[in-house]
């Protein structure tokens, strides 16, 4: 799944723990693809047929998953912040693993368009190298817009959740003056 799709999680889960700043609980949402990024300019995963068993394996993305809510506790002092972060973390492989494998290879910016509907292998390592591989592929059977189209409706979902959240504390906060 993409940037868009990832984050609208981190929106909607704004008014769950309101301590956390949205920046924060968005860029767990893309931690796992921040992840792979280092990961793979460093040389440790990337290329070749073993996937991003480091980034975004079962087992590691649940390790990252508990460390990001271990470090979100210390820092906000609250357990609701540390399970919230937490969560929004795994939730970029539960995303991924609705939409892997994604047919990007194909993918035109210009027309917008990638080649789906083939068979193409699984690419999220339960554990690492070697290990089976998992994606229900949901991008790989729908087009690119329409996969554009699922991932904007997700973000005006979370949009429209954390909207609701601002204007209701901006009003809390005109009726009792601080
Ligand atoms: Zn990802």
């Amino acid at each position: 799944m993409g940037p868009i799709g990832h984050c609208s999680v981190g929106l909607a889960a704004k008014p769950l723990t309101p301590k956390v700043p949205l920046g924060v609980l968005l860029l767990a949402t893309w931690l796992l693809d921040i992840l792979a990024i280092g990961f793979g300019f460093a040389g440790i995963e990337g290329g070749g047929s073993a996937g991003l068993p480091w980034s975004h394996g079962l087992f590691m993305s649940v390790i990252w998953s508990v460390l990001a809510a271990l470090l979100a506790t210390r820092i906000y002092r609250t357990h609701r912040a540390g399970v919230v972060v937490g969560l929004l973390v795994f939730s970029h492989w539960v995303l991924d693993f609705v939409s892997h494998p994604i047919p990007f290879s194909s993918f035109s910016w210009r027309s917008w368009q990638w080649s789906y509907g083939h068979p193409l292998p699984s690419d999220l390592p339960l554990f690492f190298r070697g290990s089976p591989k998992v994606g229900l592929g949901l991008y790989n059977s729908i087009s690119a817009v329409e996969a554009t189209v699922l991932e904007i409706g997700m973000f005006t979902l979370g949009g429209a959740v954390y909207a609701a959240y601002v204007f209701k504390k901006r009003k809390a906060a005109r009726s009792h003056p601080a």
